[in-house]
């Protein structure tokens, strides 16, 4: 979900942007207001992430999984070896693609439960990757890395996209953050890239243009023409953080929240389970089982006529999921628990 004042200043501002007689929808993306415009998305992105100089910012047409190809297009450059940890789907799914352009050594797999994170220190030997990446939140299983991997002088790079912006984060750990914004940035269709600078001159020659970083950097975000609308959806979101108090805020907010959900499941002698490793459970999307199926449908069906929308499990793996993004507010939390403790009550003894 978006935050709501996000989605009334969108209608308010609709038809006419800065009081320039054209709806976002309609502005050129070389006009003055807008290259001025992501250039202060840019800034605020830096202030709320505390970004440091040596890092660039991009905003790039298309979903994270573009960026499953567009880092080792942009990173395989000299050396043709990645490394990456497996930990759930999204991961596989980055493996994949990079694949197609070089040679993956996958160091450490959670398969087949994918209920955890696997210690570093069962990790295989990467040291002459270009680089490691791993996927910080699996959206879909619900583990969330409990630690930023060491990787010496091997560039880190990480898929945040569920969970970037919903804490503090130490950027100088990190080669390159990438994160798709539908879930916490704003809406889909375009990904946030942060790089240290000294990684943007090993593309390999093939990379297509507009995925290559060095030329988004140079171009600010501009190459081709952006998803403007996307952009302008995302400056309200930042807005809406520093309102809310910036990233230690939310990161307050969003373990509460979680904790809430969590409790209640292991509360509930079984009749909710979560079977993810309590220190890997996700800040973000929190995953159960019920008994069996019937009582998942019902559960989902019913929730829903309370206005709780949106809990079926991710098509692959079924169960339920409640995703609680930053916009989630934490009376939604406590009306979830509500619900599960009276679903149960109703429910435990069929
Ligand atoms: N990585 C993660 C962690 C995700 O959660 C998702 C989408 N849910 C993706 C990658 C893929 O993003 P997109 O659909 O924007 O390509």
């Amino acid at each position: 979900m978006l935050p709501r004042p996000v989605l009334q200043k969108i209608q308010e501002e609709l038809i006419d942007w800065q009081n320039l007689q054209q709806s976002v929808l309609e502005i050129g993306h070389r006009t003055t207001a807008f290259t001025d415009f992501v250039l202060s998305v840019e800034a605020k992105l830096r202030q709320i992430l505390n970004i440091p100089t040596n890092y660039e910012v991009i905003f790039l047409p298309g979903g994270a999984n573009l960026q499953f190809a567009a880092i080792p297009l942009n990173l395989l450059g000299k050396n043709s070896n990645a490394a990456y940890v497996d930990t759930g789907i999204w991961s596989r799914r980055a493996i994949m693609e990079a694949q197609r352009y070089g040679k993956v050594q996958v160091v450490a797999s959670a398969e087949p439960e994918d209920n955890f994170v696997p210690a570093q220190t069962t990790w295989a030997d990467f040291k002459n990757a270009a680089y490691l990446h791993y996927t910080a939140n699996e959206t879909i299983s619900g583990v969330e890395f409990p630690f930023i991997p060491d990787t010496g002088s091997v560039p880190l790079v990480v898929d945040m996209t569920s969970n970037l912006l919903m804490n503090t984060l130490d950027v100088n750990r990190f080669g390159l953050i990438y994160a798709a914004t539908q879930k916490n940035i704003g809406i889909g269709g375009l990904s946030l890239v942060i790089i240290r600078n000294d990684l943007l001159s090993q593309a390999m020659p093939s990379v297509p243009s507009v995925l290559d970083y060095a030329k988004q950097v140079e171009a600010h975000s501009r190459y081709n023409t952006p998803p403007t609308f996307a952009i302008y959806v995302t400056n309200l979101i930042l807005d809406w953080i520093n309102e809310q108090g910036g990233l230690a805020t939310l990161e307050k907010i969003n373990r509460r929240k979680a904790d809430k959900l969590y409790q209640c499941i292991d509360d509930s002698d079984g009749f909710y389970h979560n079977g993810i490793e309590p220190i890997c459970r996700s800040l973000a999307n929190v995953v159960f089982t019920l008994p069996d199926e019937k009582l998942e449908q019902l559960f989902a069906e019913e929730a829903a006529q309370q206005g709780l929308l949106n809990l079926r499990g991710h098509r692959v793996v079924g169960g339920i999921r409640a995703s609680i993004y930053n916009a989630m507010p934490e009376e939604g939390v406590d009306k979830l628990v509500a619900f599960m403790h009276q679903f149960q009550l109703k429910n435990s003894d069929r």
